[in-house]
Order: C-alpha cells, then sequence, then structure tokens
C-alpha cells in the first residue's frame, strides 16, 4: 500500500490534519486503532479568551478565534454533506459567567474590562440563570468565547474516515518504521510523510524523546441537573458546560502535574460533588466520572513541524488545554507549510528544540 501522508492519532489534531489534507485533495490514511487515551473525547470543548486570574487574554487569540469560527463551521457542513452522524451545534457561541471568588477577583475583571471590554463585561441587571450559583461576590460575562463539542466532531469525522476507506484500526508500533531516503515505510504502507498526532502518545516516542513534553491530568464530571439553563458556561470554583439541552453537564476539572495513574479517582469525585453541594442551589446527580492526561509542553506551547534531521517524520502537538482553539489553527499552518513552504510560527515550530 501506498500514501502520501500517514497520520497516527485522531485526537482533535489528527482530525483537523487529515480534514485540510483532504481540501487540499492530498492522499493519507489515518492510524488510529480507536481504545488508546484520548484527551480530545474528553475535554470540557471551551475556547476561553481570556486567561489565568490576571484575566489576560489567551495567547493568539485575535488570530485562533476568527479561524476556529470560520473552520469548525465549515468542518461542520462537509460533515453534513457526507451525512455521517448529526453533528448539530459542533461549535456554538456561548459566553461565560464568571463568579467571583473574593473582591479582590471582582476588582480584577472591572480593572481588565475596561481594557478589554471586547470580551469583559459587567452585566447591567441580574442574569436570571445566575440565581442558581452561591454569587456572594457578584460576576462578570466572558462573551465571545465558543463551546465544541469534540466527543461529538471526533465520532462523526472517525465515521467519514472508515467510509472513505481512509481509516486503520491499529495501534502504530514505533520499533517498526523504517526510515528511507525518501520518505518510509511501516509495515506494508509506503509514505512520504508521518505525521505524529499521537497526544500523550509522543511520551512514549522515541522520536520525539528530545521534546520538553509535559503531561497534566484532568478529571471531569458528568452531571445531570436538568433545573439549570443551558445557556450559559458558569466558571466559579469549578467549570459547569453543558452537552447540548440534554441537562447533562461536564463539570472539571483538576490540573495535575504530577499523578500516579491515568484513572478517575475518588478524591477528585468527592471534593468536586462537596464543592457543588456549596456552590450550585439546584439539585444535581453524578452519573459519569472522567480522567484524560492533557499532551501539553512545559513552554506552554505546541509542537508542530518536521524533523530537522529527517523531515519526512513530522509532528502536531503540545496542545496542553487548549487543543480546540490550537489545533485547527496549527493543522492548517502545518499542512500550508508542507505543500506549499510556508512559515511555521516560530514560537510552535518543532526546530526549535535541536536533537543533540
Ligand atoms: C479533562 C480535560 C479537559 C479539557 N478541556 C479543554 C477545553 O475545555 N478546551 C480545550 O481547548 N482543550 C481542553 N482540553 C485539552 C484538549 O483535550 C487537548 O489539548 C487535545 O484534546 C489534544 O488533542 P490531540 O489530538 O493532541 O490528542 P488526543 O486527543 O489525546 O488524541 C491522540 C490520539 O492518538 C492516538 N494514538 C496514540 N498513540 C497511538 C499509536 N501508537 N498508534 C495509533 N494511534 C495512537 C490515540 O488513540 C488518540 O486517539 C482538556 C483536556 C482534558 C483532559
Amino acid at each position: 500500500m501506498k500514501t502520501e501522508f500517514l497520520l497516527v492519532g485522531q485526537g482533535l489534531c489528527g482530525t483537523w490534519l487529515s480534514y485540510f489534507l483532504e481540501q487540499e485533495k492530498r492522499e493519507f490514511l489515518m492510524l488510529d486503532p480507536g481504545n488508546l487515551p484520548n484527551a480530545s473525547k474528553q475535554a470540557g470543548g471551551l475556547i476561553n479568551p481570556i486567561t489565568g486570574r490576571r484575566l489576560v487574554k489567551t495567547w493568539l487569540i485575535d488570530e485562533l478565534m476568527p479561524f476556529a469560527q470560520q473552520q469548525y463551521r465549515q468542518l461542520e457542513q462537509f460533515l453534513l454533506s457526507r451525512s455521517t452522524k448529526p453533528v448539530d451545534n459542533l461549535f456554538e457561541e456561548r459566553s461565560i459567567v464568571q463568579f467571583f471568588s473574593h473582591a479582590d477577583s471582582r476588582s480584577i475583571f472591572e480593572k481588565r474590562a475596561t481594557e478589554q471590554n471586547d470580551y469583559l463585561v459587567l452585566p447591567q441587571e441580574e442574569l436570571p440563570e445566575a440565581k442558581a450559583f452561591d454569587r456572594l461576590y457578584g460576576y462578570g460575562i466572558i462573551q465571545k468565547s465558543y463551546q465544541v463539542r469534540p466527543d461529538l466532531l471526533l465520532a462523526s469525522y472517525k465515521k467519514h474516515l472508515s467510509l472513505s476507506g481512509r481509516l486503520l484500526e491499529s495501534k502504530f508500533e514505533y520499533d517498526q518504521l523504517v526510515t528511507l531516503s525518501k520518505g518510509g515505510r511501516y509495515q506494508d504502507i509506503e509514505f512520504d510523510c508521518l505525521i505524529f498526532c499521537d497526544g500523550i502518545g509522543t511520551h512514549n516516542n522515541p522520536l520525539f524523546d528530545h521534546l520538553p513534553i509535559a503531561p497534566v491530568k484532568g478529571e471531569a464530571l458528568i452531571v445531570q441537573a436538568p433545573e439549570l439553563p443551558t445557556s450559559h458556561v458558569f466558571k466559579g470554583p469549578l467549570t459547569m458546560i453543558p452537552l447540548g439541552h440534554s441537562g447533562y453537564w461536564w463539570v472539571g476539572s483538576s490540573y495535575e502535574w504530577a499523578f500516579s495513574d491515568p484513572y478517575p479517582s475518588t478524591g477528585f469525585r468527592t471534593s468536586v460533588e462537596q464543592t457543588l453541594n456549596k456552590w450550585l442551589q439546584l439539585p444535581f446527580t453524578v452519573t459519569d466520572h472522567w480522567a484524560a492526561i492533557r499532551p501539553g509542553s512545559k513552554e506552554r506551547r505546541p509542537f508542530v513541524g518536521m524533523l530537522e534531521k529527517n523531515p519526512a517524520i513530522g509532528i502536531l502537538g503540545g496542545m496542553g488545554t487548549k487543543g480546540c482553539s490550537l489545533a485547527p489553527y496549527f493543522a492548517h499552518q502545518l499542512v500550508q507549510h508542507l505543500l506549499y513552504r510556508t512559515p511555521l510560527c516560530s514560537e510552535a515550530d518543532l526546530n526549535r528544540f535541536k536533537i543533540n
């Protein structure tokens, strides 16, 4: 079998990379067994333009946001035209109600709202939805934020790959890779380019052991709270993101840089239930508990590009906590770079790290 591009891993990175290759009418195959850890399926799916306690703009957000808006909508249309699984509400604008934890956080918000009034606003009147929460110090609104449904997107795209004969449901074994003077071979597949989108799998990938990978475990509960209006995301001691209008909510999450296993923990569940009991003034039931490892990088910038010593092999990864906005943007950038030699963003370019 011969292909131009062999892609390893169908998370958000692999999905977007294959989509842009298909738009360019290039040949590719996707390898993913479907039963390995996948952070994208467990993600909250939020694209929040504002980050951290200081409420500063997220890195590159003014470029990422319009790109994400345009591309998620086009991908939604593309999937609908292929009539794979229904993909309604794959991507929606959803403002965030940001509850203040103390008086200081309110003053920071007020100050930033005067500087960044396109994203941060203080409501003039009480929001009826916010009455469902303990709101001692008040709240502000982060507008122009978006919610993606990566679980639906990946399932629908997987079906499309499978129907078009481009999905091989098996695990890539790193020791079976043969590099040739041009391209390479994996088992019976000859390829021109091999691109790893293997998420946390990169941690065990010998080709990329020079990268400063920083795995970050995250857990979330799935909660049923049928009386809570699904108009907003609610962000206080926890983040609550509606899963459509089903009455189910994604509630998370933790950020653990040191962990002994990738599984859901009773400690997380207990602490989230206790916090939710105090914060949310409506009844809820826990229906599920998820855990996954975010493929992060120590300097919080992605890994994008081809190896200097072997330009047939590359990576799209290291998306950390921001895969929903970074994956489409950098997948597009990588495809343009490969096909038209356009430059990569220097902060994300893989070759900022040299192999000794
Ligand atoms: C709890 C939690 C909440 C999050 N919330 C958000 C959020 O609200 N907003 C946001 O933007 N981001 C969020 N993230 C981060 C986001 O999930 C990641 O940045 C993103 O999913 C990474 O995508 P990826 O494609 O690099 O990796 P993954 O989604 O992990 O995909 C990797 C794929 O590679 C495959 N693979 C691995 N090894 C091999 C192999 N050897 N052979 C074949 N296939 C292989 C796996 O099967 C998997 O399908 C969250 C993450 C977690 C854990």
